[in-house]
């Protein structure tokens, strides 16, 4: 598809490259924030599953710029924001960046001690994996990263504090919602209207952490596991209709977003300069180490007649 065509068919593409975002996942959050206040009293985050970095720079616009250009801003006073993902991303002002795996303990310990013994008040995590379209698959490995997310929330976020997971929908939502209630009172799956409707995705919003009592961050795994088995159901109270009935549980589900904004599934006409054209403007920041790169080299290297990118040698 031409940069044009993509322009006219995707919205927000063309209205992220106009307003200076990286990705248009970018409105994704900022429609979340609008409909829930994620960011009223945050000073610390963490942006799981990070790059290319359009979370990022809506954390940086909406929380560290502001306490920088305020005239009584200190610098061990402003906001932190740690983002982590497998990808290296171009720098943010303000974010310091953790290049790891988050289902990995080691990267869970590199961002507690980013924190220096302070907790976050917001924990984010847009993370997918390669989706497969086999749906079952990627709803599963969806969850195995809220997992990773919700292992790491266990050790940074402070209790009253809120985390928003993307998830895939499917036929065990009911299970992941059950799972996130043990932590949250409330959870909402809400789907930003710049998220498109042909799309599985969603948002957990999970609000005011409060784990159980005496709940130790080591048995997290034996917990979760626990509220998928019937019969630990009654003993952690989770939800009453749980395996019952034909909808299990009662989800909340709302959509945010302007609703009579921009519709992510339609077309809209490029505007035109007088002389009758249109301009598609280039990527805001390319991804710097994109994991499909060496294919691009390899296909360019086949079309230029070369064999072998790098020929191993012989005497070595
Ligand atoms: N929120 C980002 C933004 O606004 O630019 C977009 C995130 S993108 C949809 C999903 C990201 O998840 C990819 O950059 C991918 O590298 C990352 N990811 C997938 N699995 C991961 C893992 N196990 N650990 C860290 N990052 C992971």
């Amino acid at each position: 598809m031409g940069k044009a065509s993509r322009d006219k068919r995707d919205i927000y593409y063309r209205k992220a490259k106009e307003e200076g975002w990286r990705a248009r996942s970018a409105f994704k959050l900022l429609q979340i924030d609008e409909e829930f206040n994620i960011f009223e009293g945050v000073k610390r985050v963490v942006d799981l599953c990070a790059a290319p970095g359009s979370w990022s720079q809506v954390l940086s616009r909406k929380l560290y710029l502001p306490a920088k250009l305020s005239p009584d801003a200190r610098e061990g006073d402003l906001p932190l924001i740690v983002a982590i993902d497998l990808q290296p991303m171009a720098p943010i002002e303000g974010v310091i960046q953790v290049q790891g795996d988050i289902t990995n303990a080691r990267t869970a310990e590199v961002v507690i001690r980013h924190f220096d013994g302070c907790k976050a008040e917001l924990v984010v995590c847009d993370g997918a994996p390669d989706v497969t379209g086999l749906h079952d698959m990627d709803e599963f490995v969806q969850s195995q990263l809220i997992l990773a997310g919700l292992t790491i929330v266990t050790h940074v976020l402070k209790e009253g504090g809120k985390f928003i997971a993307k998830i895939f929908r499917g036929k065990d939502t009911s299970l992941l919602y059950c799972q996130l209630k043990l932590f949250f009172p409330i959870v909402t799956f809400a789907k930003p209207k710049s998220s498109r409707n042909s799309s599985i995705e969603a948002f957990a919003v999970c609000e005011n952490y409060s784990p159980p009592e005496g709940f130790n961050p080591k048995d997290l795994h034996r917990l979760l596991e626990k509220i998928g088995s019937p019969s630990g159901v009654d003993d952690l109270d989770c939800s009453s209709g749980w395996l019952e009935g034909p909808n299990k549980v009662y989800i909340p589900f709302l959509a945010c977003g302007d609703l009579s904004g921009y519709d992510s599934d339609r077309s809209y006409p490029l505007p035109k300069a007088p002389d009758g054209t249109y301009k598609s403007l280039d990527p805001v920041q390319p991804p710097i180490a994109p994991p499909y790169k060496r294919a691009l080299e390899l296909k360019k290297a086949s079309c230029h007649g070369v064999q072998e990118l790098e020929k191993p040698s012989l005497d070595s």
